[in-house]
Order: C-alpha cells, then structure tokens, then sequence
C-alpha cells in the first residue's frame, strides 16, 4: 500500500501524541501542519521536522494533496473544519468532543456522508489495552452474560495545568473525560436506552462540575455505574486508569488499579497484569492514553485500506455524544432522560 499522505491541524497539548503515534506507522505519515497560532505551529513543526505549515485551514487544502487529515483542535472549531475537509473530498480524523452539541455533530456526519468520505472520532479510549482486554473477556463467553458494569474514573490529579481551558468552561468532567467513560460503558455493555445523572462541583476555582455520577440502563438488560472524579484524593493517585467492574451470569471481570485483572469464571479465578506497554517516546502516567493513540491511528489506517467504518465512526460517535447532552440534561432536571429521543 503507498504511504497515506495526511496533515495535522491543531498544534496543541495533545496533537504531540498523535504526531509520535503517526511516526509509529509506516503507511501514512504527516506531511503538513496547521494552527493558527504561529508560535504553536513552530514549536511542534521543528519538533518534527514539517517543512509544509499553515496558518489557515482553507490555505492547508487548497495547498496540500491529502489523503487524510487529523483535526486535534478544541470542539468549538470541529464543525467548521470537518465540513472543510467534506467539502474538500478529504476522510477525516476529529478529536473528542466530536462537537459542542449533538445538532452541530448530525451536521458533521451527514456532510461527510454526503461526500462519500470517511468520518472517525479520536475516541481512543476504548482501545487502551487494559479496555480491549476487559472486552477479550467479554468476547471469550467465560463470565456469560453481562448484568452489572462499573466504569470508574476517580482522581485528583491537577489536569488543569496541561489544559488551563477545562477549568474555564460551564461543562467540565463529564464532556472531557466522562465522554471516554461513557463511550467504553457502551464498547462492553452495548448502547443505552435511559441514563440518570448527578454532579457536584467541589474544586472551586473551576467553572464546571468535576464529579459525577451516572446510572444507564442499557438496551441489553445490563445495568451500569459510570462514575467520574477529579476531586478524590487517594493514596495512591490513580490517573488516568479507568477501573471496570463487570459481573456476568456465569462470573465476574474486575479491572483494578495498577492493571490488575481478575476474572472469575467457569473454570475459576485468574488474576493476570495487563499494563499497557512504555512507548519510547511516552511518559508515565499517561502511557496508556499514549499506547491507544497508536491503536487508533492504526485502526483509521487499516479502515482506509479496507474501505470499512471505523468502529468509533462519526455515526457511531453520536450515540456516545448524545449521552453526554442526556447526562447534562438530566443532572440538570434531576429525571432520567431517554436516549432515542436525541438520536
Ligand atoms: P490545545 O488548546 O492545547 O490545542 C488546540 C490547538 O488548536 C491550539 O494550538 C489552537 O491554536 C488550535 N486551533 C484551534 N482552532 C483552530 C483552527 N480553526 N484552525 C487551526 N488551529 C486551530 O488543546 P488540547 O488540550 O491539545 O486539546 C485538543 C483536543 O484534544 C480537545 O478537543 C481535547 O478534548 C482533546 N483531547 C483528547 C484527549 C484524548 O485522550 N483523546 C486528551 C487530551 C485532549
């Protein structure tokens, strides 16, 4: 296959990542980047050596052929880019939050739809190794069938200094990060018919809540906890590991801290570590999100080849967006809110 040519847009925090995980695949790579910031875009172009930079995403498509491109901005420019790209025949690559609101994110999908071009959300979440293996479990038939799942994000960790804009927003813990908890929720218990929500804002000097809990019933029969925190003080700080509690007919999957897996099946209890491997060029403790970035880049490339929708395709994405608006909704009212509704 020829190398996929893509380019980078949004030249922040996070996109260093992306830009080591493209360096880790050998069939595509990034030939151009762009961010309106021209201190930002130099920083990260010298880094990596991209002689080809822009300041203006229409600049970067009239003067770019691309097979791909990578948007790693903030939500409140995804819409305006995606549909760039659409209009551009160009398959793209959003990052979380696909959009600000559900209606901006429809728009997203149908634009890129309507051009015949691939639409992935970086949700990488779910391809952290740790998830993927709760998931082999799953798929292996050894807990039989699922009723109860816990999905738990709990840490004090100061997050806020990489990314000052998550203390400034009205929404904080459950669009950033419980999207992630959400969408993993729906990767192993299937899509969800009602949740219920409450948060609190314990952190004062930040704008949004930073707790948050949520109780989904999903379509399967199982019921789930996904429960988020940046205001739990531990002995020993646990970011960013999500913790998964499953328990099936037949046994149970627990997903501890520090990797530990135990399941508990029909032929007994195997506990096993499922750390995710240090990258090279990663940095404890955020190894994990590192790893998943380059399982999903890989997955968008493996689909492009393969012509086949990325599993967390814009279309599929919806579904997990749509429980972030549903949990805002019903924290807000103290209801359960239906999902089928916004979908
Ligand atoms: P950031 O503010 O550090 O970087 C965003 C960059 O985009 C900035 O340099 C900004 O100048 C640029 N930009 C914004 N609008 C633009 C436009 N229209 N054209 C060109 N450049 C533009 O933000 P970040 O912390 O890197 O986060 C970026 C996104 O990544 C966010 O949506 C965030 O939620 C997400 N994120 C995802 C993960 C994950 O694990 N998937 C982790 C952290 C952040």
């Amino acid at each position: 296959m020829a190398e996929l040519r893509g380019a980078l847009i949004g030249c922040g925090f996070f996109a260093v990542n992306q830009m080591h995980a493209w360096r880790d695949i050998d069939s595509a790579s990034i030939v151009a980047i762009c961010d309106r910031d021209p201190e930002r875009l130099k920083v990260l172009g010298d880094q990596f050596g991209i002689e080809r930079r822009y300041t203006d995403a229409a600049a970067l498509f009239a003067g770019e052929s691309l097979d791909f491109v990578d948007i790693a901005t903030t939500a409140p420019s995804h819409r305006s880019l995606v549909e760039m790209a659409a209009q551009n025949r160009v398959p793209a690559i959003c990052q979380k939050p696909f959009a600000p609101t559900l209606a901006d994110a429809k728009a997203m999908v149908k634009a890129c739809s309507d051009a015949g071009v691939a639409l992935m959300v970086h949700e990488n979440f779910r391809w952290q190794s740790p998830i993927q293996a709760v998931r082999a479990v799953l798929d292996s038939g050894d807990i039989g069938t699922p009723f109860f799942g816990r999905i738990s994000f709990r840490s004090a960790y100061d997050v806020f200094s990489g990314q000052p804009y998550l203390a400034t927003g009205k929404r904080f813990i459950i669009e950033d990060l419980g999207i992630h908890s959400l969408d993993i929720a729906r990767f192993l218990l299937g899509d969800v018919s009602t949740i219920t929500t409450r948060t609190a804002r314990i952190n004062p000097n930040i704008a949004g809540e930073d707790v948050a809990t949520m109780l989904m019933d999903h379509k399967s029969g199982a019921t789930s906890v996904v429960d988020c925190s940046y205001a739990t003080k531990l002995a020993a700080e646990p970011f960013p590991q999500t913790l998964v509690e499953i328990d099936g007919s037949d046994g149970t999957i627990r997903l501890e801290q520090d990797y530990r897996l135990t399941v508990t099946g029909r032929n007994g209890t195997a506990v096993s570590d499922v750390s995710p491997p240090l990258l090279p060029w990663a940095s404890r403790p955020w190894h994990n999100i590192q790893e998943s970035v380059v399982a999903i880049q890989k997955h968008w490339v493996a689909c492009l080849a393969s012509k086949t929708e990325p599993a967390t395709s814009g279309a599929d994405n919806l579904k997990t967006l749509a429980l972030v608006e549903a949990a805002y909704a019903g924290a807000a009212s103290g209801e359960p809110v239906q999902l089928d509704a916004l979908l």
